[in-house]
């Protein structure tokens, strides 16, 4: 179900157990070889692949599009909402469903610079109304779901995500070709961060000139719909879980 098609009396007919999923992505530069509206698109395409399995059990509120990318500001385009406004923008939602009586909000996301505003957004929401045993509030970005592309599709070179990447650039080759430009030029740029574990501040152009990370040179269409595949799959079983939650434990 899509938010964005019902009356204000429908949603108030629904049952209030019923998952409301807040899509959340970005607009920002990606490489010199793909649009700013990547991370929106793809995220698009997924959470409408999973809304068609899924049909009237989840309810879905339209993608918001700004994101936090304030490490992407050095490159032309990009928009971002700084990091406590997105903060704010977040518990909002939150806020404005938990007033309408639901209790299973997710946001289902598909951008780096989100996950730690998100995470932080549910950390503060359920703090805030700590007198409840009834909230499920969730924060999950899509590509790690539990997924693992290489195994579905052993040409794939990049074991993860990186940034208008091999994966990226691949799944836009699938469902929007004819905004992608010339990929086979761009050079492998590595992941590369030697103080890991530790979490290292930067900016987009600490790592890279080009904006992009990871191998783009290497997609192809077909790599695309693997990955595709099976992130839906993930979104899908990860939101049957969450329809079947009994309202109330913690390890169930
Ligand atoms: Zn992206």
């Amino acid at each position: 179900m899509q938010l964005t098609d019902l009356t204000w009396t429908r949603v108030q007919a629904l049952s209030r157990d019923t998952p409301v999923v807040f899509p959340i992505a970005a607009l920002e530069q990606h490489g010199r070889h793909m649009p700013l509206f990547t991370d929106s698109m793809l995220l698009g395409e997924i959470v409408r692949r999973t809304a068609e399995q899924l049909g009237e059990r989840v309810l879905f509120a339209p993608l918001m599009w700004l994101g936090n990318s304030e490490h992407h500001l050095d490159f032309a385009g990009t928009l971002s909402a700084a990091p406590r406004t997105y903060l704010d923008l977040l518990n909002d939602l939150l806020e404005n469903f938990i007033q309408h009586g639901f209790r299973r909000l997710v946001f289902i996301n598909g951008h780096g610079g989100n996950d730690v505003p998100g995470r932080q957004a549910v950390f503060e929401v359920r703090q805030r109304h700590r007198q409840r045993g009834d909230l499920l509030l969730l924060f999950a970005t899509y590509w790690m779901l539990g997924a693992k592309p290489p195994l579905a599709d052993a040409s794939l070179r990049q074991q993860q995500m990186g940034h208008a990447c091999e994966w990226e650039t691949s799944m836009m080759l699938r469902i929007a070709p004819q905004l992608v430009g010339d990929f086979k030029a761009a050079e492998p740029i590595s992941m590369g961060n030697p103080f890991e574990p530790a979490a290292r501040g930067w900016i987009t152009k600490d790592r890279t000139a080009p904006g992009h990370i990871g191998e783009p040179h290497s997609a192809t269409a077909e790599k695309g719909e693997a990955l595709l595949r099976v992130f839906t799959d993930d979104l899908v079983r990860f939101l049957e879980r969450v329809i079947g939650w009994n309202g109330k434990t913690w390890n169930d």
